[in-house]
């Protein structure tokens, strides 16, 4: 049996265990270069499609090998760029591998993608992330701004725009939103979301399909070509051709290009000095991490949009606490949330700190009011109550020990007299001595209020609950 022969029975084998758009990208016009010494020495067109193929199916290349030969134990690897233009003979052709309904790529399929025509597909761009939805304060106005330029007037003074920055910070954010305006306002244009992870499969199978002359042609009807987290073109040579001749075949038609990246360009290594000054030509802005107040219009946003009304202290105490990435900080938030929500309770200072703790976000946390020694406070008195009642509406005692009828100050005065009523076991007239010589049956009907309010106001049920949480029940 020719190694070929032994290639194709092995692919044969291994077709099935892989998903067909994976093999076929990974194994077309791969070869078995020859079997000697126990060892199987694979063809592939790239190292890049050598580290995948070592990372990701070593294991069940080896087992399909062994199945046709049974004395080879180990595989080695060979680059041939010969392999990737298509003029050596070695290399497999999947149609003789694949069941003939399967040849083609179905990712067209894919719900989260769209085709623009001409093979180029886009990602669906996610509506939520627009210029509106990006709160824009002191160190992030110069990114928004260049980013409202360019969706204003794709493909003028700011192309390329190079958008770098930490991860969690908004760049896929903001990439996105400018594929939003620009369709906004313009709907016959083409815009093309993709990641620099997608970019590079498409380049490997156009490789694979040996049309890879016609690779930057495939972009020309693109408007707008958006890619995101270019610093995955690294070390990736082939790549980095193709995209530079796509590059210069968009910029010299005027459209649109836009980038993001974890580091400057002048700071990805391993990508050519032609690319990486190709992205400085237009505008390079960096995406800063959001001070406080920005933090902190995030958080009241984000909570808005969810419809849950959270206490301005506890979105403070997180704005204050989370620093490092936006991400990070509505990512503590939800959780927050819906920790809460499963005690049917609503956050506090305390659970989120709790919370943060565990989650471990910052050594410290500043306005931690939780002291470790005593994480809850001890209620013995009727004062007590009254203080935490108090502080917790943010009102003060004597409002809750006086006589205002205002609505915000009669509820907390009734939720103050059932938790005494019902934590301390104070007899009514007692309460009511304590509640400015209010009688007996004032403070019943008091009580009777909240009981029967429990019954439909879920947010005092929430409330109640997020007290008797502090309170250590
Ligand atoms: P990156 O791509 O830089 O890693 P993302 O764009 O994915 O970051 O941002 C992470 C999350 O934070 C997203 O949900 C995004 O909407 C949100 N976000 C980041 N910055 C802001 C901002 N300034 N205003 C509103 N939301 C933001
Ligand atoms: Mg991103």
């Amino acid at each position: 049996m020719s190694v070929s022969d032994v290639w194709i029975k092995a692919l044969l084998r291994l077709q099935p265990t892989i998903k067909n758009a994976h093999f076929v990208t990974w194994f077309q016009n791969t070869a078995l270069i020859y079997i000697e010494n126990q060892a199987a020495c694979i063809g592939v067109p790239s190292t890049f499609a050598q580290k995948w193929i070592e990372e990701k199916y070593q294991t069940k290349v080896l087992q399909a090998l062994q199945e046709i030969d049974p004395t080879v134990e180990t595989i080695k690897y060979e680059v041939h760029s010969s392999l990737q233009d298509g003029t050596d003979v070695r290399a497999v052709n999947l149609d003789v591998v694949m069941p003939s309904e399967d040849k083609k790529l179905r990712k067209v399929n894919n719900k989260d993608q769209v085709s623009l025509g001409h093979g180029v597909i886009s990602k669906y761009l996610n509506t939520k992330y627009t210029l509106g939805s990006f709160i824009v304060g002191k160190d992030n106005r110069l990114p928004h701004a260049a980013c409202q330029a360019v969706s204003h007037n794709p493909g003028g003074i700011y192309n390329p725009l190079f958008i770098y920055g930490k991860v969690g910070l908004g760049k896929t954010h903001l990439l996105q939103a400018i594929g939003n305006e620009i369709l906004k306002r313009y709907p016959e244009k083409k815009v093309c979301y993709m990641t620099s992870e997608q970019f590079v499969n498409d380049i490997i199978e156009a490789i694979g399909k040996r049309h890879t002359k016609s690779f930057k042609d495939k972009y020309r009807n693109v408007d707008c070509l958006i890619v995101d987290d270019v610093q995955f073109f690294q070390f990736k040579d082939s790549t980095q051709q193709e995209f530079f001749h796509t590059f210069n075949e968009l910029y010299d038609r005027n459209k649109q290009i836009v980038l993001s990246s974890d580091r400057p360009p002048s700071e990805l290594d391993g990508l050519e000095d032609r690319l990486t000054s190709r992205f400085a030509m237009g505008m390079v802005v960096e995406v800063l991490p959001p001070d406080y107040e920005t933090r902190l219009a995030i958080l009241q946003d984000q909570s808005q949009a969810m419809g849950v009304l959270i206490d301005r202290e506890v979105l403070e105490f997180i704005a204050y606490n989370v620093s490092s990435s936006v991400r990070e900080l509505t990512g503590a938030l939800k959780q927050a949330i819906a920790a809460a929500d499963l005690e049917n309770s609503v956050p506090t200072v305390r659970s989120v700190a709790t919370l943060l703790r565990r989650l471990n976000v910052s050594k410290e946390l500043v306005g931690d009011i939780t002291d470790s020694s005593q994480a809850v406070r001890i209620i013995k008195s009727v004062d007590d109550v009254i203080d935490l009642v108090a502080e917790y509406y943010r009102l003060n005692r004597s409002d809750l020990l006086g006589d205002v009828r205002k609505k915000e100050i009669m509820i907390p005065r009734q939720v103050c007299m059932y938790l005494i009523r019902q934590e301390l076991n104070e007899s009514y007239e007692r309460i009511g001595s304590d509640f400015g010589g209010r009688n007996h049956s004032t403070v019943l009907h008091a009580c009777n209020k909240i009981v029967t309010r429990l019954k439909f106001d879920k947010r005092l049920v929430r409330d109640l609950n997020a007290i008797k949480k502090e309170m250590g029940l």
